[in-house]
């Protein structure tokens, strides 16, 4: 059962009646160890994720993860929670469907309550045109396995009556939906396979910044960081929005970009839309969290920058989005809002590959779609750097298919990290 013991009803219930004095931290705070067998740089979702994997599925090794932050300072604990395999091209959907599928039975594997919500995803679609490419990345996605639907308006006014079904520019004509798609509370998914993995002995390292990387005769031999040198035999990156400066240090220039990604929060309402909804005339899409709030989004701001705070023209193209989808966002009042980093690839979809370099390891390029893909990646990566093999779902997810031209441009918006 190790250090935090294991979460459960009986334990509540011991707990409440004995002045909840047994409750331990959820982690671990090690200081660093000389060596590892494995070092993944990165304490954000992929990481944490990679790191439980390694421990739970493939090795006996000794792993370390290092952060430069905080567990949940990233992207993982910034994003807007939604999960869905609704893919159309070859190389991502079995990925993303693998990834659902782990999500399915994710808090029982690290037995922490994620509140993993299936309340399904609807991409509105506006005209003919668009219904027929819907429909046939729903027929591409129960080919592979997944689930889709298509509704026409009708269908959809029974469900979500609040849309502007008859006075918008667009009119609203059905949706897409992939009923198992949802939600996941996302810094739960960071302190679940934190604490899952800190029980199976990984040792998590915050505040313990990677600067560079000890690379001799073309093997990477570990890590220099803010804490001093930790030996490594392998070592895995998976610092998304960073990962050009941090790749930088090893002397890789990546097919990446970084741009901003803002998110929105109202204040909180009564239950009032089902699931999450995207609006197919621009880039705007919603759900609404459990506590009320009305938790929506846009476009990256379109230009580079590590920053983690957006700029106003988004706030207003988000706003106007919401209002053409469904007037009613009018009445409400935002309340936050806040800015992540976006490592954008050139076509939209993420590597999980080796590095020219023997021994070091990289995972990114995850654009806005990342959070869906934790438990998938964590697993990939994992795989990967255990046995030098790409995983059954990750093959395409290689570094030199851009060399090779063999794209995975789900949106056909070609090489312009922005257009994903
Ligand atoms: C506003 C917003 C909305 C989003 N919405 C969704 C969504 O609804 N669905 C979806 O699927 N995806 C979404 N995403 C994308 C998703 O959040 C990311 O793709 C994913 O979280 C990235 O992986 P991560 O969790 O490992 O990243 P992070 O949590 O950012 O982890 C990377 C970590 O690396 C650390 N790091 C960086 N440099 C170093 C260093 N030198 N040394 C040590 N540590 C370092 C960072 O501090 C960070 O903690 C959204 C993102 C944003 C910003």
């Amino acid at each position: 059962m190790g250090l935090n013991g294991g979460y459960s009803g009986f334990r509540i219930l011991r707990e409440g009646l004995s002045g909840n004095r047994g409750w331990r931290p959820a982690w671990r705070d090690p200081a660093p160890q000389p060596a590892y067998d494995f070092v993944i740089v990165g304490g954000g979702g992929h990481g944490l994720a990679t790191a439980y994997y390694l421990a739970s599925q493939f090795s006996e090794a000794s792993v370390a993860v290092l952060e430069k932050g905080w567990i949940g300072g990233g992207n993982v604990g910034r994003n807007t929670t939604i999960i869905r395999s609704n893919y159309l091209l070859d190389g991502n959907q079995p990925f993303y469907e693998f990834s659902l599928k782990l999500w399915e039975g994710l808090e029982q594997d690290f037995n922490y309550n994620a509140m993993v919500s299936q309340r399904g995803v609807y991409n509105v679609y506006h005209s003919d045109a668009q219904r027929d490419a819907y429909r046939r990345r729903g027929n591409a996605m129960i080919l592979h396995g997944a689930d889709a639907e298509l509704l026409d308006a009708a269908q959809l006014r029974a469900e979500c009556p609040f849309l502007n079904f008859d006075n918008a520019r667009l009119p609203v004509m059905g949706a897409l939906v992939q009923r198992r798609g949802g939600t996941v509370r996302h810094d739960a998914v960071a302190w679940g396979y934190a604490r899952g993995a800190d029980r199976r002995g990984v040792d998590i390292i915050q505040n313990c910044e990677v600067t560079g990387f000890r690379i001799q005769n073309g093997r990477c031999t570990g890590v220099e960081t803010s804490r001093g040198f930790i030996a490594a035999r392998k070592v895995g990156c998976a610092v998304a929005g960073s990962s050009s400066r941090v790749m930088q240090a090893a002397g890789m220039r990546l097919p990446i970009e970084s741009h901003v990604l803002q998110a929105f929060v109202s204040e909180g309402l009564k239950p009032i839309i089902p699931g999450v909804i995207t609006y197919g005339g621009g880039h705007f899409y919603i759900s609404q969290s459990d506590k009320g709030g009305l938790v929506f989004g846009g476009d990256i701001d379109m230009y580079n920058s590590y920053a983690q705070r957006g700029n106003l023209p988004v706030v207003e193209d988000v706003c106007e989005g919401g209002m053409t989808l469904m007037p009613m966002i009018g009445r409400a009042r935002m309340v936050r809002m806040w800015g992540g980093i976006m490592d954008m690839s050139m076509d939209g979809s993420p590597i999980i590959d080796r590095t020219h370099i023997d021994g070091l390891y990289f995972n990114g390029g995850w654009c806005y779609g990342g959070f869906k893909a934790t438990p998938a990646s964590g697993w990939c990566f994992a795989h990967l750097l255990a046995t030098d093999t790409p995983h059954e779902t990750a093959t395409a997810y290689r570094m030199d298919r851009f060399e090779r031209g063999y794209m995975i441009d789900e949106k056909g918006s070609g090489a312009q990290p922005n257009q994903h």
